[in-house]
């Protein structure tokens, strides 16, 4: 995955909180690969990462991520971006009937998506109607009657009694059938009509011409573009044809169900233009929801929750004391107890360890300590720091005996308590110097103590 890959990466990049250009190019070759496996068209990637490449060679040094951090916030901010920014809801016409017409190559999922969009239609209070314009195959008709029925909506359909026939004729006008579907609704008082069109295995020019009849035949409030996310490279070439041909007004893309990454969301969206509205996740009739490009950003990614932690850590860190811890490391200035205190104050700010242990990249030898890591913890070690003189704080190896015994009284606990918090800071200690001959220990803000 990019986690595993961006983590060899993260070996080789110092914790220095720079972005040279090295760092940037090394992590943008693996956002590359990450976005191929993904299935993103080729000439969409290199684009892509190009611009990524310019804002990060121009990004503000940020104190609480890493370099690879730093880039991959970037992209997944870039992603976002081209994936719509934000939800864009279904837009309603003033005067009812709100028309929607789908469009797509057979098999894309556009009958599924009549009884999908239908139901969840209903249950928000419309009253929608299914128009069944698909006339290529006979059975289309029954097939989108059936998925009515299951979503508890009716039907315009034509010639009824041609309906079971197996041959592939067109059997009506299907762009008379969306004209008088459109036009029952509006006497019936539906509020929203569904218009489903026929496609075909591939991008045809008669199918194409159909579906621009009927566009301009019912002049639809939203033509939604559905797409199969398993397209994969096929689609830029796709979409491009029915934005040439037909023109939409938003895309939906189904069968994220599958195994695809979701690349063919980012082609389309870039090369069209076009938002992503929904998405379809498998075959019964609530398997749909509205997109959310921020999921769909690290789903493309594969990061998994390391996004989550980018943002985790840069809401916790204070970029004052990072620099100024960053400096100490850099340096191999003394770090003090009062910079250990600080350290696991900004941890427990990250909110549960335990609970991050999952999300980190390259945690290896940090695990175990981690997993021992306990946020009342920290309420202990600051009350034991905080009975200590100016002068233990800076110089912890004049606590003796009798002073240890007094911090353990002054701060309620006991002297094996005071004991061992000692040993942590020494440990602490001793890997930070580490870190300042260049060991590196990225991905966490001013180290870990
Ligand atoms: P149309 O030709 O564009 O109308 O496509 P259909 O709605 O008939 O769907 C084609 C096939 O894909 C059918 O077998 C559907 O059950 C299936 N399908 C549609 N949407 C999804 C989805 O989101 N996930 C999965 N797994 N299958 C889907
Ligand atoms: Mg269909």
């Amino acid at each position: 995955s990019l986690s595993d890959r961006l983590t060899a990466t993260f070996k080789n990049l110092r914790g220095r909180g720079r972005l040279s250009e090295a760092d940037i190019d090394a992590t943008v070759r693996e956002i590359r690969r990450a976005l191929l496996d993904a299935d993103v068209a080729v000439p969409v990637v290199r684009e892509f990462t190009a611009a990524v490449r310019e804002r990060a060679l121009s990004a503000e040094v940020s104190g609480a991520l890493n370099p690879a951090q730093q880039v991959v916030k970037i992209v997944n901010e870039e992603l976002v971006e081209i994936l719509g920014g934000h939800t864009r809801p279904l837009s309603f016409a003033k005067v009812a009937p709100t028309v929607i017409m789908l469009a797509g190559l057979q098999g894309a999922g556009k009958t599924t998506l009549a009884g999908k969009l239908s139901l969840a239609l209903r249950e928000q209070g419309h009253t929608p109607l299914l128009v069944a314009a698909d006339l290529q195959r006979p059975n289309a008709v029954t097939q989108l009657s059936v998925v009515a029925e299951r979503a508890g909506v009716p039907v315009y359909a034509p010639h009824p009694g041609n309906q079971g026939a197996e041959t592939d004729v067109v059997i009506g006008d299907p762009v008379g059938v969306a004209r008088d579907g459109v036009a029952f609704a509006r006497d019936k008082q539906h509020d929203v009509v569904i218009v489903d069109t026929a496609g075909r295995l591939g991008v045809d020019q008669v199918l194409m011409q159909q579906a621009a009849d009927i566009r301009a035949a019912i002049s639809p409030d939203e033509v939604l573009f559905v797409i199969d996310a398993m397209i994969g490279q096929d689609a830029v070439a796709t979409a491009s044809a029915f934005l040439e041909g037909v023109d939409f007004t938003g895309v939906v893309l189904s069968k994220l169900d599958g195994d695809a990454r979701g690349g063919a969301a980012l082609s389309v969206a870039k090369v069209t233009g076009r938002p992503i509205m929904f998405a379809s996740t498998g075959e019964k009739l609530t398997d749909f929801e509205v997109f959310h490009p921020d999921r769909m950003a690290s789903r493309i990614l594969d990061m998994g929750d390391v996004l989550t932690l980018i943002e985790q850590a840069e809401r916790a860190f204070d970029a004052e004391q990072a620099e100024k811890m960053a400096q100490k490391v850099a340096t191999g200035q003394d770090f003090s107890l009062a910079d250990f205190l600080v350290q696991m104050q900004q941890m427990k700010k990250l909110g549960s360890m335990k609970k991050m242990l999952g999300m980190l990249p390259g945690m290896g030898q940090m695990r175990e300590q981690l997993e021992n890591f306990d946020e009342r913890e920290v309420d202990r070690i600051e009350a034991i720091i905080h009975s200590m003189t100016p002068a233990e704080r800076e110089n912890p190896k004049i606590i003796n005996g009798s002073r240890r015994a007094r911090i353990a009284r002054g701060s309620g606990t006991t002297t094996t308590a005071v004991n061992q918090l000692l040993e942590r800071f020494e440990a602490a200690q001793k890997m930070m110097r580490q870190m300042a001959r260049g060991g590196g220990m990225p991905g966490m803000p001013g180290g870990m103590p």
